[in-house]
């Protein structure tokens, strides 16, 4: 079996797949760019796969504490009359939680897991990959530290798990056409507040013709101050800019939008106002690659498929490909074959899962309730969205991301009614 590994990237991605090899009775080492671990990024949002992960890695207990329980995804329109709501995770009748967790924070519990089982030296910090090369026996990396020291390392074979503008990708594919903005600007805020509504739901506000925000809590308690950091985010047509998880924007920009979205329980503009941090992120279009393999390497997570911070399918899914690239490499021993063996099983469901993100998902249904009521308060919710009619939009979207919801059947990931369909402009 191949036993040396090169890995790179020390996101969750790598590291949840050094982890997972770990424990199959591998060791590998992971090569990272940045000269040390920070706590970066805003919310993200663990399925119940994804829980699923984390327990049988051992780590359920502290991923607990530092993650809040999802109970309810409730959806509300410009005048907070309630159009549909569905429980989470176990609260829905799934074997696993519902998670909400900040993105830095989870990273840097996988980190320590990491340095516990793999040892002090499992990470080599400032060393940036910028190509690789192969023969028959094995993969030359070449690398540049931050001293502008080059060097030169050997593995039996490589997993890229370098991110959304992955250098390894780049390499493997030099064809694939440049990724292209969407028009579509996301907005990426905490602030830190009173729990909402008892501090477990996730909020889908407002009408999308107008203006529109998702709010989540993602830590109770936060740093001892007794106050949940609440996570939001909105999106808006925007200009261009970098694709940069970290490029800090002024939100005083987008609260006009919210003048007329009125909420009994949530003031969303003293929110925006009150943000800890606000990130620009602009949702960039990465087209799928038709392999993730190249021989003795292999992509991984946002290097693999990149797709919209929509949904919270990025992370997720960059564990569901760690869980199952490390099984193929112990059941087929030949990490040539493993590799296409996991690129066959992966890539035709993530490509799925990316092109469906791109669309409005499961939010489209606060644009059905807007256009059938021309945007007017309603009487009768199931006048206007009848439940089934919404049971059966949810329902789709829990089975194309390979958690089909307890009850609603195992069928194919067909059928979207209007899962692609992408609104030409968001209004500001
Ligand atoms: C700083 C940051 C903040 C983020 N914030 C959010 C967020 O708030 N919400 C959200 O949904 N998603 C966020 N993401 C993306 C999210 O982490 C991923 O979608 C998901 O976790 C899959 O992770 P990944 O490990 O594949 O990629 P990433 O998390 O992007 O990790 C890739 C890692 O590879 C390293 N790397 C890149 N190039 C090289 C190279 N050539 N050589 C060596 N190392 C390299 C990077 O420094 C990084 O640590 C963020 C990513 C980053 C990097």
């Amino acid at each position: 079996m191949t036993t040396d590994i090169a890995i790179i990237g020390a996101g969750p991605g790598g590291l949840l797949t050094a982890l997972r090899l770990h424990q199959k009775g591998l060791r590998p080492t992971i090569y990272e760019t940045v000269p040390e671990l920070k706590p970066l990024g805003v919310g993200v949002d663990i399925k119940t796969v994804g829980t699923r992960e984390i327990d049988e890695l051992g780590m359920l207990e502290e991923f607990r504490e530092i993650s809040v329980d999802a109970e309810d995804s409730i959806f509300y329109n410009h005048f907070g009359q309630e159009i549909y709501a569905e429980k989470c995770g176990v609260h829905m009748g799934y074997l696993h939680e519902q998670r909400f967790v900040h993105r830095g924070i989870l990273q840097m519990l996988f980190y320590r897991k990491v340095l516990e089982r793999l040892g002090e030296d499992a990470v080599v910090f400032g060393a940036r990959v910028v190509k690789y090369a192969q023969d028959a026996d094995g993969v030359t990396l070449d690398l540049e530290h931050r001293d502008g020291r080059t060097e030169q390392v050997r593995h039996e074979a490589v997993i890229a798990a370098d991110g959304i503008k992955s250098a390894v990708r780049r390499q493997m594919h030099p064809d694939l056409a440049a990724p292209e903005f969407s028009g579509i600007t996301m907005w990426r805020g905490t602030t830190l507040r009173e729990p909402i509504r008892g501090g477990h739901s996730i909020f889908h506000l407002g009408d999308p013709r107008i203006s529109t925000m998702i709010v989540y809590p993602i830590a109770e308690n936060f740093e001892n101050s007794g106050l949940d950091l609440i996570n939001w985010v909105v999106e808006t047509n925007g200009e261009e800019t970098i694709e940069d998880w970290n490029q800090v924007a002024d939100p005083e920009e987008i609260i006009p939008a919210f003048d007329t979205l009125k909420l009994p329980f949530l003031d969303v503009q003293e929110l925006i106002r009150e943000a800890r941090e606000v990130y620009l992120f602009p949702l960039v279009r990465h087209f799928p690659v038709d392999t993730w393999v190249d021989g003795r390497v292999v992509l991984l997570g946002d290097a693999a498929h990149a797709m919209y911070p929509r949904g919270g399918n990025g992370i997720t899914q960059a564990m569901l490909d760690a869980r199952v690239l490390s099984e193929k490499l112990v059941e087929l021993e030949d990490p040539v074959k493993a590799f296409h063996a996991y690129d066959a099983e992966r890539r035709p469901i993530v490509t799925r899962i990316v092109d469906a993100m791109r669309g409005e998902g499961y939010e489209v249904i606060r644009r059905m309730v807007a256009e059938r009521t021309d945007g007017r308060p309603f009487e009768d919710i199931e006048e206007v969205l009848p439940l089934a009619e919404a049971d059966e939009i949810f329902s789709g979207y829990h089975r194309l991301v390979g958690a089909p919801r307890p009850g609603f059947g195992a069928g194919e990931a067909t059928g979207f009614r209007t899962w692609d369909q992408q609104p030409s402009e968001i209004p500001v």
